[in-house]
This record gives structure tokens, C-alpha cells and sequence, in this order.
């Protein structure tokens, strides 16, 4: 455990302002801050960060809060001592001996350490005999031997143990191997996950291994397989080739989508060329790219499923800031099939003339509708106008309300008109959804978000809520709870979890803190406890009301089995009381 007095430097050294502005633009509203979440996709703010009293953050669009350090462990997907130790390091501040390390980290460096052990083994059968066949099929590709090299590719043998036992022989064991996911469990012993297949490793943006892709060299068995999520990987936020994109500063990225894809565009000179991992576009994985650049450029297969995937990514980069444009591949069914038929120099222009994400998306509209009768005319229209409406930029809007105007030969005042008027509408449901997310919690419905909590807990789980609320805001009514009630009263264990974090903190007479907190709680508890503050600031609570609450979370409702012990009478009287609790709460 990391000692308190430890905490409490770091908290006046991390400051959750500037911290927070370091990730996420914020704007100041009186006492708040508040920004667009970095934990997903929106466009107006519901990003809160409170930095008077106790400061932590909250989102009311996706719920996640918490302190300083849960948002780092959020942001940097750390655990919490790294999380710590990260914050120290940017504050210069030597992090203490004593604060032994969990098994996580270093389960992590483990699994790290095997995968560049795993890589080189790959690397060296695609070189020597063994390889033979999958070095014909990359050559076939048209990949030279200084691109096979530059991307460490490699070649999984068709064994069952090849690479379990070679990793066995550098001392890696059986559990590390499952945990880096290179190998799986069967009946009689794990054996290698791999197997006959063309390896492309994986990097993080510090170049370490984290995971891989085999592309299969028979029929047998998926075309591509991917790492399964480990403790150093996440498939939906991660991009192929990140590492090496990253380094031209680019001010744009191109997006292909897969890893051949991404190896010919580097080959051919494009090497701010990334790809996903064999899944869609990520909300995750576009916000990762408008980190490094302001631009994307989509190069996906020219038919129909990449053409799909086009229209997802338009989407996903619509939330944030980032230009988007499409690249129209005719001709050629993917980008490397494009380079070899007409060379780079051609793709070049492909690039530079790519369509905005907005043409896109306007002759997908037009392609839906007969555009040759009035009817399907009109419908297109309208179409157009509900997309024209989504459009923030008021000279973007007139450009295409002109153009299309001009086309189709009708009055562009109409189309303006039609376009405001569902703006319009719009603005006025997104104020209303934000109002509603303000409302004190003890008012809305807290069964989606704590799905362990059975419908009729519902009185109690409130209560529990209130009281945690109640306690953070005036810790001194605490003497009066111990000899009352405990963690074992509560029927969500997540408040359960929370109620005991803070009891510890005024059994030691410390005024429970978020910061102080986290260390006991996970991220989606302190999700939870931040829901709590954000919300139950507005709610000023009486004393009196403490022993209301503390009834309504010691009275569960009868179980099943007692209620048929009761007799019918007993029943009845017994629901009309929880009945009449749940209705005062
Ligand atoms: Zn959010």
C-alpha cells in the first residue's frame, strides 16, 4: 500500500485542473470546468471536473469520475500504483520504497518480455528453413526483404508446441504464456495458438510487443487471428502501425484495413499509413488518431463492407475534430492492389483529391433514392437537409445547400428554411436531455446503472446513495452510524465497497477525500461515488433524515421462502408496508 502521507504530496502536486486540461480542453462555468469527455463520443460538454472542496471529475453522458488518479488510470489504461507513479513522475516526486508493487505490473512486464522473446522466435522460423512457404507467399505479396525486417514479421510454425516450447526453454511459464495469450488451454496441456501462420507483431507506441496477427498460409481455420485482449493489450484501442505513423508528425493519417494493407502503403513510401485490428473503427481508436493528426484520409476496399466501414469511421470522426475524407479507389479493390495496377504516384492524387466525408455521404443518400422521379427527389431532399442539419459550421452548410440547390435545380432559401427548422428542433432536445442528467439522483432511476441491485432493492439502493451522499457532505454525522448499521446492511456491494472506504477514513478521523479513496475502490466504483458528489451537491441534507435512511436500507424485503411461511393476512400486510417504504423514499 502507497502511504497516505505519500497521497496527499501527490494531491498538492496534481493539481486535477491542470492535469485534466493536459488530456482533455476545458472551459471554466463558475465554479466547474467542463469539456468534451474523452471517454466518449459527444458534442455538447457533459464533462464535469469540480475543483472546489473535493475535486474530482464526472461525465453525465457515460458516468465514468472519479479523482485525480482514477482518471489517469482511465485515460492511460493503468492500474492504480502505476497510475500513481506516473503522476509522481511528472511532479518529480521520488516514489516512496515501501510501496510494493501489486502482481499486476508485473505480470505485465512479464507478459511484455515474452512477447519480444515470442517475437524474435517467429521472426527467426520465417527466416531459416522452416519459413520457406511463407516467405514465398510475402514476395508474392511484393513485400521486400528491408519491409519484412522493418515490420519484424514472422512465421508461426504449424506445431502444437513450437513456440510453448521454446518459451518454456527461456523460462516463461505455463500461466504467463495463457496471460500473454500466445498460447491456449487444452485437455491435455496448453499448446501453441499460432500455428502455419504469416506473423505481423504488434507495438504500443513505445515500441514494446503487445500483441499479434497471423494470417493463415491454408484454408484451414480463420483467414486472420488476432492476440485476444491480455494485460498489455486491447484490440479496440490499439491501431497497427501507430508507432511508426506517429513519427512523420503527420498532419494526416490514412486509414486502411488490414495489415498487408498497411505494410504495401508504408513500402510505397506512405508511411503515415495505420489500420485497426481486424475489427471496425473504435470510438477508442478514432479518438487515438485525433490525437496525432487533424486529418484522416479512409482508404478501405472499394465494394460494398468496406465502403460500410467508411460510413461507421465518417461517423465516429463526425464527434470529434477531425477532417475526413474518402478515398474514391476505382479501378482496384484495396490500396495495394491500386499502388501495384497504377504506382504511388497516382495513389498520391487519390489522396489529394479524396472526397470530403461529406460528399460521401451525400451520394450515399442519392444512391438510396430514385433520383429520377419527384417523389424519390423529395425524399433525398429531405435526407439531405436531416444531414445538413448535423453540420456546426454555417459556411460549410451554405456551400452545400448551394451546390445542391444548384444541382437539383430548386430554391436553396427552401432548403435553408427546412435545414434550420430541424436544427432547431434538435438544439431544443439536446438542452432538455442535459437538464434532465442534472437532477438530483435521489429523483431518477438507478436501475440501469446498478443492474445488481434487484427491482424491489430499489428503495434501499436509494437510500444507500443518500446516505453515502449524505456522509461525504457532513462527516460529521458519522458517530451516529457505526453502532447502526454495516456494510453487510447494504444490498449493492458496490456501495457496500464505497460505504466501508469511507467509514475507514473517519475511523482514522480523516475527512474522506476521492483521492483517498481510490485506493480502495475500483474505477467503476469511483464512477459511482463521483455520480454521488456530482449530484448530491444539490441536495442539502438534515440530520433527521439520517435515520430514515439508515430504516430503509436495514428493512429488505421479504424473501420468497419467508413470505411462504407467512400466512395470506401477514403477506398482504407485509406488501402494503413496503409498498407505502418504497413510495416515501
Ligand atoms: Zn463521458
Amino acid at each position: 500500500m502507497i502511504p497516505e502521507s505519500f497521497i496527499e504530496r501527490l494531491k498538492d502536486a496534481s493539481d486535477i485542473e491542470e492535469t485534466i486540461s493536459s488530456y482533455v480542453p476545458l472551459k471554466r462555468f463558475g465554479r466547474l470546468l467542463k469539456g468534451l469527455c474523452p471517454f466518449h463520443s459527444e458534442k455538447t460538454p457533459s464533462f464535469t471536473v469540480y475543483t472546489d472542496g473535493q475535486q474530482h471529475f464526472y461525465c453525465f453522458g457515460c458516468q465514468k469520475g472519479g479523482d485525480v488518479i482514477t482518471f489517469i488510470r482511465e485515460i492511460e489504461n493503468l492500474e492504480y500504483v502505476e497510475a500513481v507513479r506516473l503522476l509522481a513522475q511528472r511532479a518529480g516526486l521520488p516514489m516512496p520504497e515501501d510501496a510494493a508493487d501489486d502482481g499486476t505490473s508485473r505480470l505485465k512486464a512479464r507478459v511484455l518480455e515474452l512477447n519480444r522473446t515470442a517475437a524474435r522466435f517467429f521472426h527467426q522460423c520465417l527466416i531459416d528453413e522452416r519459413g520457406k512457404d511463407a516467405r514465398v507467399y510475402l514476395a508474392g505479396r511484393g513485400l521486400s526483404r528491408r519491409t519484412v525486417r522493418n515490420f519484424g514479421l514472422g512465421f508461426a510454425p504449424d506445431s502444437w508446441d513450437a513456440l510453448t516450447g521454446h518459451l518454456a526453454s527461456k523460462g516463461f511459464t505455463q500461466e504467463e504464456m495463457l496471460a500473454a495469450a500466445v498460447a491456449s488451454q487444452g485437455r491435455r496441456g496448453i499448446y501453441d495458438q499460432f500455428r502455419g501462420r504469416v506473423i505481423f507483431p504488434i507495438l504500443d507506441l513505445r515500441g514494446n510487443v503487445v500483441g499479434f496477427g497471423g494470417r493463415a498460409m491454408s484454408d484451414r481455420g480463420p483467414k486472420y487471428l488476432n492476440s485476444g485482449d491480455t494485460p498489455v493489450f486491447k484490440k479496440s484501442r490499439h491501431l497497427y502501425a501507430l508507432n511508426f505513423a506517429k513519427d512523420d508528425g503527420p498532419d494526416k493519417l490514412l486509414l486502411a484495413e488490414g495489415y498487408m494493407d498497411v505494410i504495401a502503403l508504408h513500402q510505397a513510401g506512405f508511411t503515415n499509413a495505420v489500420a485497426t485490428l481486424g475489427t471496425a473503427l473504435t470510438a477508442d481508436q478514432a479518438r487515438l488518431i485525433s490525437q496525432y493528426a487533424k486529418s484522416v484520409a479512409i482508404a478501405y476496399d472499394s465494394y460494398g463492407a468496406g465502403q460500410n466501414a467508411a460510413r461507421r469511421a465518417i461517423n465516429l470522426f463526425s464527434q470529434l475534430e477531425v477532417q475526413v475524407s474518402v478515398l474514391d479507389i476505382q479501378g482496384a479493390k484495396d490500396p495495394d492492389d491500386y499502388i501495384k495496377a497504377f504506382g504511388a504516384h497516382r495513389f498520391q492524387n487519390l489522396i489529394d483529391s479524396g472526397k470530403s466525408a461529406l460528399s460521401f455521404e451525400i451520394d450515399k443518400l442519392k444512391s438510396a433514392r430514385d433520383m429520377e422521379t419527384p417523389e424519390g427527389k423529395t425524399a433525398f431532399l429531405n435526407d439531405f437537409c436531416r444531414l445538413m442539419a448535423t453540420i456546426s459550421s454555417d459556411i460549410q452548410r451554405d456551400v452545400y445547400l448551394s451546390e445542391i440547390a444548384r444541382e437539383l435545380e430548386v430554391d436553396k432559401e427552401r432548403l435553408k428554411t427546412t435545414t434550420e427548422a430541424i436544427r432547431k428542433k434538435r438544439a431544443g432536445t439536446a438542452k432538455r436531455r442535459q437538464a434532465h442528467n442534472l437532477k438530483p439522483f435521489v429523483q431518477d432511476n438507478p436501475a440501469g446503472k446498478s443492474p445488481m441491485v434487484k427491482p424491489e432493492e430499489l428503495g434501499s439502493a436509494v437510500a444507500e446513495r443518500s446516505l453515502i451522499a449524505m456522509l461525504m457532505q457532513n462527516p460529521d454525522y458519522y458517530d451516529d452510524i457505526p453502532s447502526k448499521l454495516t456494510d453487510e446492511d447494504f444490498v449493492s456491494s458496490d456501495h457496500a465497497a464505497i460505504f466501508r472506504a469511507i467509514c475507514a477514513q473517519l475511523e482514522h478521523h480523516r475527512i474522506p477525500d476521492p483521492i483517498y479513496l481510490s485506493a480502495y475502490l475500483s474505477t467503476a466504483q469511483m464512477g459511482i461515488l463521483s455520480q454521488m458528489l456530482a449530484t448530491g451537491k444539490e441536495v442539502a441534507y438534515k440530520r433527521e433524515q439520517l435515520d430514515e435512511f439508515i430504516q430503509a436500507i436495514k428493512q429488505k424485503p421479504t424473501s420468497r421462502e419467508e413470505m411462504a411461511q407467512l400466512s395470506p393476512q401477514e403477506a398482504y400486510q407485509r406488501a402494503l408496508e413496503s409498498r407505502k417504504r418504497r413510495s416515501s423514499t
